[in-house]
C-alpha cells in the first residue's frame, strides 16, 4: 500500500499510458547548447531511471527568430534529428517517455530579429520586436509544425507547445501585447486564433498517436491579462484542436509577482488549475511550488488536477518517484526553490545545476564510483560542505565520522531556516539528517574535534566554516550592537529602530527577519494579499486592482553598505528583485556609499564618500553587524602544526562570497576523489 495512490496511478492517454501522474516539467538547462549529446542523454536517462511518468525537454526553438537567445537549440537539420535520437533512445531504453517542448519566445527573444504580434518592447528585453505580417505569421505556424514533425522523427513521444509565461503564443492572446486589427487581433476569437491553429495543424501533421501538450497561461499576473472566461474558452478550443493534455502556466516572465521563488507558498497556484477541472475532457496538469510527494498527492486527491508537474525537484533528486514508490520520501533531496544553481545560471548564460545536487547536469563529469579501498574518513563540521562531503564519502563505501561542536547538524543552514520566507531550509536539514542516518555515518555532535582526535584517520576533511568578520567600528562592543548570529538564532532582544551594517545576502536576510512579524509562506490568502494576487475570474490576469498590500513593518530598519551602488546587486539574478521589493514594501531605507564612523548610545554615526562628508547620526536602538565572514582556520592550523594532512573545504577554505551552493559542490567533488 502506497502513501501516494493518486500520484502513482497510471494515466491512460488512449494511444499510450503514462506509468504515473508525475511530469518532469520543462527546464532550460543549457545542456543542449553544449552539443555534447551523450551528456544530454545521460541527464534525461538518469531521470527516466528514477521513474518519472513523462519528461518535457527544455524549450527548442522552431526557428532562429523564435529562439530565446541567438544560437538557442532547435531541430533544424538531419544532424539535429540524429542527435536528439541519441537522447530519446537512451530515455526509452531506461523505460521513460519524453516530449520535446517547442518554445517560440516572440518579443522575449534576446535578439534584434525578434518578432511579435505588435511592435511593443517587453520590459525584460532590450530589443523591440518586429510586427509580423500575414505571411510572417504563416511562417511561424509552419515552423512550429515542422518542429513537431521533426520531434516525432527524432523519437520523441510527444511535444509540448509553450503557450504561457508571456512567450509568443501568449503574446497574441492578450491586448497587453496584441494591438492588431486584422484576423489575429481585436476580439478574443481572433487573438486566440494563433495557438488554436498551431495545435490543430500540429495534430494533423503528427497523427493521432503522439502526445501534444499545450501549456496554457491560466493566470497571467500582468495588466490586461486574460480573464478566466477566456482561459476556459481557449482550453476548450485547444482540446477540440487535438491536444492530449493541458499544462498550467503561471504568470508571465515580466510579472512582478513571485511565482516559483522559495517564499511562494507550496502549491500556491493549484487552485487556479482546479478552476479548469471539469471544463474539458482531457487531463490537466498543475504546477508551481510542488516539491514533495505528499504535496503532490494532496493536490491530486483534492481534485485540483489529473497530473502534477515538477521541474526543479528533478534537478535536486532524479530518483524522486522511485523513492516515493519505495516509501523513502524522507530520503528525497528537496528542491528548496532557491534558483541559485538552476535559473540563476540559465539567466547568467551558465549551465544549470542544483545547489542541493551538484551532479545535476554534470552526470557524465561528476561521477561518484565505489572507492577502490575503504578508508576511515573524519569530517569536521556538519554544515553544507561537511555534510555533502560526508554523504558522498559514505556513498563510495568509506567509513565516515562526522564531528560538529553544535547539538544539531546543518551549520549555517540552521540560521537560514529562521529567515521569513526561507522555511524550505528546514526540509533541507531534515533531509541531511535522514540521509546521514541512512548512510550509516557516525555522527558526533557537541564534539569539538581537536587535532589530536583526528590523527588516526586515513583522511581528514576540515569543514569548520566561518567566523563573522570584525568590521572594527569604534563602539561596536557596546550593549546596543549585535551580530547577525544573535538575531538569526533568535537569542537577542532587538530594539524598534535598527541599523543593519552590510547588505550582502545575510544583511538582506536579517533586515527581512527584523521587519516581518510573521512569514506568509504557509498562509496562501495572506501571501496573495501581500503580492496583490486575486482570482482571474474576478479581475483580468489575476491582479488585484488595489495592488500589493504588504503588512506593515514591525521595526524601522536602515540597511547600509560602503559601496556606492544599488544595494542587493550581488543577490541572485532571478530572486534579488523579490528581496529588494519585499524590503521596499516594508519601507526599509537602503543607503550606500557610507563610512561607519562610530556607534554610541545615540545610534550609528556615518559619513559619506571618500571625503567623509555630511556626518549624520542614524538614531537607532540596535545596530546589527552583517559585515561578511572570514574562514575559521584554528583546526587547520593545529593539524598542520601536528603534521596531519587535511583537506579544507567550504567557508573554512574561502569565506568570501561563500554560499551553500559552492560549499556543497566543493564537498561533493572532493569526496568523489578520495
Ligand atoms: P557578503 O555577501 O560578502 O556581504 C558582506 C557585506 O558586508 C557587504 O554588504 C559588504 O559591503 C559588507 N562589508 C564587508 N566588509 C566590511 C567591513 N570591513 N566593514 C563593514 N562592512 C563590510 O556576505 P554575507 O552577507 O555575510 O553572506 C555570506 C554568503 O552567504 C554570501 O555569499 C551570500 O551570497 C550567501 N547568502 C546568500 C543568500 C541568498 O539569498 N542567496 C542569503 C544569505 C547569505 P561593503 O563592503 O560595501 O560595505
Ligand atoms: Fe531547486 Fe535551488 Fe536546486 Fe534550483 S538550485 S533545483 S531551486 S534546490
Amino acid at each position: 500500500m502506497t502513501d501516494y495512490p493518486h500520484l502513482l496511478s497510471p494515466l491512460d492517454l488512449g494511444h499510450t499510458t503514462l506509468k504515473n501522474r508525475v511530469l518532469m516539467g520543462s527546464m532550460h538547462t543549457g545542456l543542449e547548447e553544449t552539443r555534447d549529446w551523450n551528456r544530454v542523454a545521460e541527464f534525461y536517462a538518469t531521470r527516466a531511471r528514477g521513474g518519472v511518468g513523462l519528461m518535457v525537454t527544455g524549450g527548442m526553438a522552431p526557428n532562429p527568430e523564435g529562439g530565446v537567445f541567438p544560437g538557442a537549440a532547435g531541430l533544424y537539420s538531419a544532424e539535429d534529428i540524429a542527435n536528439h535520437r541519441i537522447v530519446t533512445d537512451r530515455v526509452h531504453d531506461a523505460g521513460g517517455k519524453i516530449a520535446m517542448q517547442i518554445l517560440h519566445a516572440g518579443r522575449y527573444a534576446y535578439s534584434k530579429d525578434c518578432v511579435a504580434p505588435s511592435a511593443i518592447k517587453s520590459p525584460i528585453s532590450p530589443f523591440p520586436p518586429r510586427e509580423l505580417d500575414e505571411a510572417g505569421i504563416e511562417k511561424q505556424i509552419t515552423d512550429m509544425v515542422t518542429a513537431a514533425t521533426r520531434a516525432r522523427e527524432a523519437g520523441y513521444d510527444g511535444v509540448e507547445v509553450m503557450g504561457s509565461e508571456g512567450y509568443f503564443l501568449n503574446q497574441f492572446l492578450v491586448r497587453h501585447t496584441n494591438h492588431r486589427t486584422d484576423r489575429w487581433g481585436g476580439p478574443y476569437e481572433n487573438r486566440m486564433r494563433l495557438p488554436v491553429e498551431v495545435v490543430s495543424r500540429i495534430r494533423a501533421a503528427v497523427g493521432p498517436d503522439f502526445i501534444v501538450i499545450y501549456r496554457l497561461s491560466m493566470i497571467d499576473l500582468v495588466p490586461d491579462g486574460s480573464t478566466f472566461e477566456e482561459v476556459v474558452q481557449l482550453a476548450k478550443a485547444i482540446e477540440s484542436a487535438g491536444a492530449s493534455i493541458l499544462n498550467t502556466g503561471i504568470g508571465w516572465h515580466e510579472a512582478r509577482v513571485p511565482t516559483i521563488a522559495t517564499s511562494v507558498p507550496r502549491r500556491a497556484f493549484a487552485w487556479v488549475t482546479r478552476k479548469l477541472m471539469g471544463q474539458v475532457g482531457i487531463p490537466i496538469i498543475t504546477s508551481n511550488r510542488i516539491n514533495t510527494p505528499q504535496v503532490a498527492e494532496e493536490v491530486l486527491a483534492e481534485g485540483c488536477a489529473d497530473m502534477v508537474s515538477m521541474a526543479r525537484p528533478f534537478l535536486a533528486d532524479p530518483d524522486f518517484v522511485a523513492k516515493a514508490q519505495a516509501g523513502q520520501a524522507a530520503l528525497i533531496a528537496p528542491c528548496i526553490a532557491c534558483n541559485q544553481a538552476c535559473l540563476d545560471h540559465t539567466f547568467g548564460g551558465k549551465l544549470s545545476s542544483c545547489l542541493v545536487n551538484p551532479r545535476a547536469c554534470h552526470e557524465t563529469e561528476l561521477v561518484v564510483t565505489p572507492a577502490e579501498a575503504r578508508k576511515s574518513i573524519a569530517v569536521v563540521g556538519a554544515g553544507p560542505a561537511g555534510l555533502s562531503a560526508a554523504l558522498t564519502c559514505a556513498e563510495r563505501g568509506h567509513a565516515v565520522t562526522l564531528f560538529d561542536a553544535q547539538d544539531e547538524i546543518g551549520g549555517q543552514l540552521n540560521m537560514a531556516k529562521q529567515v521569513p520566507g526561507k522555511e524550505e531550509f528546514w526540509g533541507l536539514v531534515d533531509w541531511y539528517r535522514a540521509a546521514v542516518q541512512a548512510a550509516g555515518i557516525d555522527v558526533r555532535l557537541n564534539t569539538h574535534a581537536s587535532a589530536g582526535d583526528l590523527a588516526g584517520f586515513d583522511e581528514v576533511i576540515v569543514a569548520t566554516g566561518v567566523l563573522p568578520r570584525d568590521p572594527q567600528i569604534p563602539g561596536q562592543d557596546g550593549p546596543n550592537v549585535l551580530s547577525y548570529i544573535d538575531v538569526l538564532r533568535g537569542k537577542a532582544r532587538v530594539g524598534d529602530r535598527v541599523a543593519v551594517i552590510g547588505a550582502g545576502g545575510i544583511g538582506f536576510d536579517v533586515a527581512e527577519t527584523l521587519v516581518t512579524e510573521k512569514a506568509h509562506t504557509d498562509d496562501l490568502p495572506e501571501w496573495m494579499i501581500e503580492w496583490g494576487v486575486t482570482d482571474p475570474e474576478a479581475h483580468r490576469g489575476g491582479l488585484a486592482p488595489e495592488g500589493p498590500r504588504p503588512h506593515p513593518a514591525v521595526r524601522d530598519v536602515t540597511l547600509l553598505q560602503r559601496k556606492a551602488q544599488k544595494l542587493g546587486r550581488g543577490l541572485g539574478k532571478t530572486t534579488g528583485w523579490i528581496h529588494r521589493a519585499g524590503l521596499q514594501m516594508k519601507a526599509v531605507e537602503m543607503i550606500g556609499g557610507v563610512n561607519y564612523e562610530r556607534i554610541d548610545a545615540d545610534g550609528l554615526h556615518i559619513s559619506y564618500g571618500e571625503a567623509r562628508e555630511n556626518p549624520t547620526c542614524i538614531a537607532v536602538d540596535t545596530v546589527v553587524l552583517c559585515a561578511g565572514q572570514v574562514p575559521e582556520t584554528a583546526l587547520t592550523e593545529a593539524l598542520t602544526a601536528q603534521g596531519t594532512p587535511c583537506h579544507v573545504i567550504g567557508g573554512a577554505d574561502v569565506a568570501a562570497e561563500l554560499d551553500a551552493k559552492r560549499a556543497i559542490d566543493q564537498g561533493t567533488r572532493l569526496a568523489a576523489t578520495l
